[in-house]
């Protein structure tokens, strides 16, 4: 994985690239590169053995133009400014090429949640909570899981939020668990929304989804998911990777067999179907159809991209190519999906979930994928019109020129504020 991209510098240049098919002064463009505001500030807890531990936390509200900013909360030992500031900028941008009514926010704390206890973990959750809860709020700010956090960490959240407010706010934070007001379907959402997209992709380029090749790095939440569906939709997972290295068979295998033996041996490596043990960068190079990264961001370089094979690419990470990746992809006709597309199943069913929340009303697991299904097709749509009245070469510039155009409309008619 190159670590050379600067993520709030890859995610500025894609503004920038997008602004150049916009009718948008510089100067509302500027507006629209950087966060509104960013909370730095340092947790100090308790470990077990009584000593005192400090950590380094950010919360990061990109814009509000569209709604109450909204995104995840990450804990991972990479966690930086630059990154929960980039993940924030596509948050808001993936709100508005999907068209629901959020802005984007993201934060994170700098830590490798294994090196700690349970009750330490919830101590330090607790901790950040206090300091977010002037700034959250189900009109203000709503996180969410990312990763290394999810149901358990969001209701630590919430509970914190609640008895501090003196009140019951379930839609203060998304991706609880059922039983604290969760939604049906947003566990699957993320995975649901890359392979619909890529559905949608291969319709548009027509070409045929059934018995398509498909490999997927990164086997976590996002990328176990996209392989279960894209193989209950007839194509063949023939690789997969996550941190530990690669497997691959050219006939396919059965994705869910292979999640089984992740669960059972903490990775996909060694699984009985595979034909052969690769690595990452080989899973991300192979000839297949169909690629789905769904690791972390800057999964693909410059030269890595040299050598990537798929024809479609659906990004189910957030920024898996680096800037200069995405250019030569582009010259070798690679159809990519852009995360801010592909991977926006997540907050998609987490603005569901807001909706429920709002409404005390509960919707089956049928519907919400329904009305996902359409939330999705609907932003391809979008993204194609734009790629083709503006004879674009790369669809994440398309998808950029929708979300840019739909944020600064919200922005042109609030008016001004001294
Ligand atoms: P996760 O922690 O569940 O899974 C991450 C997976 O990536 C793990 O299998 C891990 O082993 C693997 N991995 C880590 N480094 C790797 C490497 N160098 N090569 C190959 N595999 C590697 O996380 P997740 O929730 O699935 O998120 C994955 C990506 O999807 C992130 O970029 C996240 O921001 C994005 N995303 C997730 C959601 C969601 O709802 N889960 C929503 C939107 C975007």
């Amino acid at each position: 994985m190159s670590q050379e991209a600067n993520p709030f510098e890859s995610l500025q240049s894609q503004i920038d690239e997008a602004a150049t098919y916009l009718d948008i002064g510089d100067d509302v463009i500027e507006r629209l590169k950087y966060p509104e505001r960013v909370l730095e500030t340092n947790l100090t807890i308790e470990r077990d053995d009584g000593t005192l531990e400090r950590f380094k936390a950010f919360r990061s509200q990109f814009n509000g133009d569209r709604g109450p900013y909204k995104g995840g909360i990450r804990y991972h030992p990479q966690v930086s400014r630059d990154e929960v500031r980039a993940l924030s900028g596509w948050m808001t941008y993936k709100t508005a090429i999907v068209d629901i009514p959020l802005g984007g926010g993201k934060g994170g704390i700098i830590l490798d949640p294994d090196d700690y206890s349970e009750s330490e973990l919830e101590r330090l959750t607790r901790s950040f909570a206090k300091e977010l809860r002037p700034m959250i709020g189900e009109d203000r700010d709503v996180p969410a899981p990312d990763v290394n956090t999810g149901q358990r960490e969001m209701n630590w959240i919430k509970d914190t939020y609640e008895t501090l407010e003196n009140t019951t706010e379930p839609g203060v934070i998304t991706g609880k668990a059922l039983d604290s007001g969760g939604s049906e379907g947003r566990v699957e959402a993320t995975g649901r929304s890359t392979v619909i997209a890529a559905r949608e992709a291969f319709d548009y380029l027509d070409k045929d989804l059934e018995g398509a090749t498909v490999a997927v790095q990164g086997y976590g939440n996002a990328g176990w998911i996209a392989a279960k569906l894209i193989d209950e939709m007839g194509a063949t997972v023939v690789a997969a990777s996550d941190s530990s290295g690669g497997i691959y068979n050219p006939d396919g295998f059965d994705p869910v067999a292979a999640k089984d033996h992740k669960n059972e041996t903490g990775s996909v490596v060694g699984y009985e179907e595979s034909e052969e043990e690769i690595t990452n960068d080989e899973v991300l190079t192979l000839d297949v159809d169909l690629l789905i990264p769904a690791a972390l961001e800057n999964a693909v370089d410059e030269d890595l991209a040299a050598d990537v094979s798929a024809d479609v690419i659906s990004e189910a990470a957030n920024g898996p190519l680096t800037p200069a990746a995405d250019e030569v992809l582009k010259e070798k006709d690679v159809f990519v999906i852009p995360d801010i597309l592909a991977n926006a199943g997540g907050v998609t069913v987490s603005y569901f979930e807001w909706v429920q929340n709002r409404q005390r009303f509960y919707w089956s697991e049928e519907r919400v994928n329904e009305e996902l299904e359409t939330v999705i097709v609907d932003a391809f749509d979008a993204l194609v019109e734009a790629y083709e009245e503006n004879d674009l070469d790369n669809p994440r510039t398309a998808a950029y020129v929708v979300a840019i155009q739909r944020v600064a409309d919200a922005f042109a008619e609030a008016g001004s504020w001294p």
